[in-house]
């Protein structure tokens, strides 16, 4: 997707600061947080969001979830954290690639 602003990052093509990457999903950090950590987490492959995932998405999509604590446990998140996933403009997402936000290092309620 070349005016995809998340496949822009994963391409290097607009710097972000990261904290994760492997084979299939890239995480970085929100340019604007809403918590004292805040990430997102990015599958490499672009779906535009949870609307157009499909059932052959289904194994990259356990991967995130199953790597969420993982890397929670590395960003020192030990006392919990929470994950956001906005799908479509009445569910506030803004960029169209599918993320997760991960959020916590503070007192809840994080957006
Ligand atoms: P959403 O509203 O779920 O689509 O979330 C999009 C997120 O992307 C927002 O939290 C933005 O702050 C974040 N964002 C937008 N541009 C960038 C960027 N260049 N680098 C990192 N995060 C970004
Ligand atoms: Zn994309």
């Amino acid at each position: 997707m070349s005016d995809c602003l998340f496949c822009k990052i994963i391409a290097g093509e607009i710097p972000s600061t990261q904290v994760y990457q492997d084979e299939h999903i890239v995480v970085f950090n929100d340019i604007a947080p809403k918590a004292p950590t805040h990430v997102l987490v990015v599958p490499r492959k672009h779906i535009a969001s949870l609307n157009e995932a499909e059932p052959a998405d289904s194994e990259l999509l356990s991967h995130i979830m199953l790597t969420l604590p993982k890397l929670a446990q590395q960003l020192g998140l030990n006392d919990g954290f929470r994950t956001v996933l906005n799908t479509g403009k009445g569910g506030g997402q803004e960029v169209f690639h599918i993320h997760f936000h991960v959020l916590g290092g503070g007192k809840m309620p994080f957006a």
